[in-house]
């Protein structure tokens, strides 16, 4: 038998998430955003599964793009961080890539080089985050010279938010009224919203969506709405008991002892560890489900084994563990782990085997 840790991804839920972003802004386009492996979920396996039903897809780079065009994805491919040298214009342009500009350099690069195609561009402006874009008072210089230039095709404005999650904030509506300053007299399609924006922010929505974590059915709000509650969760990683003990009152659990028994307890171990991306911050009390009923994480995580409490629970070697997906929310478990379930999902290792249904 196999060692048990396994991702199971449920494919229909993916476009299932992905229509709900489409039912939120039904004039709207809708970029599926697969970067970093889908978010874990392998970004081949998503991008054939929204092939259908998708109007284009979003990486980081080219490499990641580079994958899909030779697994055969067709149509539109964002680089959302655009190219890194100038030699990746010609790769951008024989593999009909859509790139992202947000620095005089990547301009440069752009309009010196001699594409057989036109190449579609998003400019990206920084409106307020202070990571990547131009600044709003440059916008309308770099949107002409593209516009002159006869090998840019079409050019998307773009910029990101920093606090879409927090639905209280009034920084979103602060990037929104500086993009729309700084567009005002620019006649192009627009681009802001990723899944917070999506959800919780319809003044945001302009003509291109780009819903990244929604896909895989993970909240990103601070406070749930309506539309976060029919996000169908994506990934199911699990794996099952190998050994199970009976401790007594005292006795203490795994590498420093972290976790000291308080009255006799049953103690399951489970083969994941964080070798295979389960988060070793992971504190007592973490939510784990054994045989499809929640209990707690007692003890530090190791690299291959964890343990939980299954004092008055019946169960036996074998027996199925899930550490996060339909009964335990990988949010829930992020929060005891002091992260985002985006560094949960994107940080399961190879080890660990997908399987794919839906
Ligand atoms: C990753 C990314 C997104 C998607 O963000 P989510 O929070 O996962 O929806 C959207 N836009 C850009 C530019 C990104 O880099």
């Amino acid at each position: 038998m196999a060692r048990p840790a396994c991702a199971r991804i449920n494919l229909q839920a993916i476009r299932h998430n992905y229509q709900c972003a489409k039912q939120l802004a039904p004039q709207a386009h809708a970029l599926a955003i697969i970067k970093a492996n889908a978010y874990g979920h392998g970004a081949v396996a998503v991008a054939q599964a929204l092939q259908a039903q998708v109007d284009g897809f979003g990486v980081a780079c080219i490499e990641e793009a580079l994958e899909l065009r030779e697994a055969g994805v067709q149509g539109r491919l964002v680089l959302l961080e655009g190219i890194f040298s100038p030699d990746e214009v010609a790769l951008a342009d024989q593999h009909q890539l859509t790139l992202t500009v947000h620095t005089i350099e990547q301009l440069q690069w752009l309009l010196d080089a001699k594409p057989k195609q036109t190449i579609d561009v998003l400019l990206k402006i920084d409106t307020g985050m202070h990571r990547l874009g131009f600044a709003p008072a440059q916008v309308k210089e770099v949107f002409y010279a593209l516009q002159r230039c006869s090998h840019i095709g079409q050019v998307v404005l773009m910029s990101h938010f920093a606090s879409a999650d927090a639905t209280q904030a009034s920084t979103t509506s602060e990037q929104l009224h500086c993009f729309r300053h700084a567009t005002q007299d620019l006649s192009a399609p627009l681009s802001l919203a990723n899944s917070a924006a999506t959800l919780a922010w319809p003044a945001t929505h302009g003509d291109w969506l780009r819903p990244g974590i929604m896909l895989y059915g993970a909240d990103p709000l601070d406070q749930p709405n309506a539309a976060s509650q029919t996000l169908q969760t994506a990934m199911q990683l699990s794996s099952a008991v190998i050994a199970v003990h009976e401790l007594a009152t005292g006795e203490c659990i795994g590498y420093g002892g972290r976790f000291q028994c308080e009255q006799p307890t049953k103690v399951a171990v489970v083969a994941i560890g964080y070798g295979d991306g389960y988060p070793r911050h992971a504190q007592d009390g973490t939510p784990i489900a054994l045989n499809g009923q929640r209990t707690r994480l007692i003890g530090r995580v190791s690299m291959d084994m964890l343990t939980l409490d299954a004092t008055g629970m019946a169960v036996k070697v074998g027996d199925p563990v899930e550490l996060w997906g339909e009964t335990v929310l990988a949010n829930e478990v992020a929060a005891w782990a002091d992260t985002i379930a985006y560094t949960l999902f994107t940080g399961i290792t190879s080890r660990v085997s997908r399987y794919y249904h839906g």
